[in-house]
């Protein structure tokens, strides 16, 4: 076997493993935002792939909510999107 195709092979098994350990260690925890840094930008909303953020629109201007907070798996990849620390994990009630 080539070296190339062990070192794709322990780079992807590496990142899995640290995939699974970040889930793992996130497990109890959700998706809050904090409204008042949050400007509705909506990136997050697009990175989601799970559908956990919604953009809202009232009176007051848009929000950003989090719609269904069971499907959230506490990856982080929305927090990553969003430039205005409007998004942290807390623990699950
Ligand atoms: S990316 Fe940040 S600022 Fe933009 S909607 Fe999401 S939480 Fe709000
Ligand atoms: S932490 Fe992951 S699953 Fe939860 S809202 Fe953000 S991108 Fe979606």
């Amino acid at each position: 076997m080539k070296v190339e195709y062990i070192i794709v092979g322990i780079v992807l098994l590496l990142w899995i493993l640290g995939d699974m350990y970040r889930r793992h260690k996130n497990r109890n925890k959700v998706i809050c935002v904090v409204e008042r840094n949050c400007t509705g930008c909506g990136r997050c909303v697009k990175r989601c792939t799970r559908h956990v953020l919604e953009k809202v629109k009232d009176e007051t201007g848009i929000h950003l909510a989090v719609k269904y907070p069971d499907k959230c798996t506490a990856c982080g990849d929305c927090i990553g999107k969003c430039k205005f620390e409007a998004l942290k994990l807390t623990e699950r009630k």
